[in-house]
């Protein structure tokens, strides 16, 4: 293929404990070592990887996701393939996100289901550069939710981008201007856990390659603009047991299966925990307030919009759980294996599902709101660190060896925030005191 296709260089891709996307460029003279997972690099350059002294890795390519770029690039093609992270002893380095799925992955199966589906909606949002090539915070139309504009720089770069995806084999369902200006949602089809995770990387690639040339910014920042809607990426998910969806059933009033409930009532009581994961940036705290189609409080509908989770109508194979909360700063390995784990934990602890709210719960004051149980997700960084700290199901799903990396570097990214001195203090404080 890589000879068909004139691929003069193999990308080695893999993704850091913080959810960027990493990669080791070999010309593809190498392409025989990559394959015998002889290509080796310095773990220690890694945000959150290892320290010095123990800073050899060697990438195995996993050959399911061979794929070639549709951009050229000195007189040849560009090919990647995704690469999970072993020691030099042949063991799987413990704190590879991708692994941890894979971790997660395989306690689902051990429970007797055979694989999870995911279905993610990242948005974003495009913005002009000004002549240096640097982002702004300018937006390029003045659309809205579905909005038909008069068709801009901003459609046909979306339109591109959606093509560009198709051509990589992204099945696309819809595409449609989101409720902010500039802001834009593609939703692409459903698929199995690992490869969701993947898709969700590269799709974040394809944006922010095809934006460019079109000399737009793409952000999947989860809050870029006070005052307009944020950006999030809800993640539609479901069990199946062999090719039955297990979160069916057909004689139950809602067609919600027993273990559907108790998978709800587990992400529900692991909200707090996984939600550093879920929403992994200062600026995500940012989305997750009330009036702008983002979730604050922990609780489920089948009607309603607004709450954390919702079960989307349709039924038999397509049943499924969409939770709302996660932003695309997260490390999609490390999401979907936290959401996972806390919705088994609901299963193997048989967690008792709370009632549904069908009401609109912004419009609740907060004593009706207490006394509907419904908690509020963490405010902050900071808040939701503690909670993760105390979520032990959670810090074993990450393992120790990314909760401790992870937690230490969220900590000092939480200091940095803390300590700054925003334009906002000066703003309100310089003249006045
Ligand atoms: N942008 C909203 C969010 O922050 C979602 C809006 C929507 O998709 N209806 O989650
Ligand atoms: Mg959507
Ligand atoms: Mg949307
Ligand atoms: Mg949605």
């Amino acid at each position: 293929m890589a000879k068909e296709q004139d691929v003069r260089y193999l990308r080695l891709q893999f993704t850091d404990l913080l959810g960027v996307i990493k990669n080791v460029e070999v010309p593809i003279s190498q392409l025989e070592k990559a394959l015998d997972n002889r290509i080796m690099f310095d773990g220690s350059s890694i945000e959150g990887f290892v320290r010095i002294e123990e800073s050899d890795m060697y990438l195995y390519p996993d050959l399911s996701t061979w794929l070639v770029f549709p951009w050229q690039s000195g007189g040849g093609s560009v090919a990647r393939l995704i690469c999970d992270i072993y020691l030099p002893d042949g063991s799987p380095f413990p704190g590879d996100p991708r692994g941890i799925l894979k971790r997660a992955l395989a306690h689902a199966e051990r429970l007797g289901f055979t694989s999870m589906n995911v279905g993610s909606e990242p948005e974003f949002f495009l913005f002009k550069m000004d002549e240096s090539g640097n982002a702004t915070t300018e937006v390029n139309d003045q659309g809205g939710y579905f909005d038909l504009a008069p068709v801009d720089l901003g459609e046909n770069c979306r339109r591109e981008i959606v093509l560009v995806l198709e051509s990589l084999g992204f099945e696309i369902e819809a595409s449609h201007h989101e409720v902010a200006p500039g802001q834009h949602e593609i939703d692409f089809r459903y698929t199995s856990a690992l490869q969701a995770a993947d898709q969700i990387m590269t799709f974040k690639l394809v944006v922010k390659t095809v934006a460019r040339q079109f000399g737009l910014h793409a952000t999947f920042m989860p809050k870029p603009l006070y005052g307009v809607n944020g950006s999030g990426m809800h993640c539609h998910q479901s069990l199946f047991i062999g090719g039955s969806n297990a979160f069916y059933d057909e004689a139950d009033e809602l067609g919600l299966s027993q273990t559907a409930r108790h998978y709800l009532a587990g992400i529900l009581y692991h909200a707090k925990g996984f939600t550093a994961i879920t929403n992994p940036i200062v600026n995500s705290y940012k989305r997750l307030v009330p009036g702008y189609e983002a979730p604050c409080y922990i609780a489920w509908s089948a009607k309603n919009r607004s709450p954390l989770v919702r079960v989307p109508a349709a039924r038999g194979i397509s049943t499924r759980l969409e939770l709302r909360s996660p932003d695309a700063a997260t490390n999609p390995y490390l999401a979907i294996a936290c959401m996972l784990r806390a919705g088994l934990d609901g299963i193997e602890q048989k967690r008792t599902l709370p009632h549904p709210v069908n009401r609109n719960i912004y419009v609740m004051n907060e004593i009706e709101r207490v006394r509907s149980g419904i908690l509020s997700l963490p405010a902050s960084l900071r808040d939701a660190l503690d909670d993760l700290a105390n979520d032990d199901v959670m810090r074993d799903a990450l393992g120790e060896h990314a909760y401790r990396h992870f937690y230490e570097a969220k900590m000092i990214e939480w200091d940095m925030f803390r300590t700054t001195v925003h334009p906002w203090e000066r703003e309100q404080y310089l003249s006045l005191y």
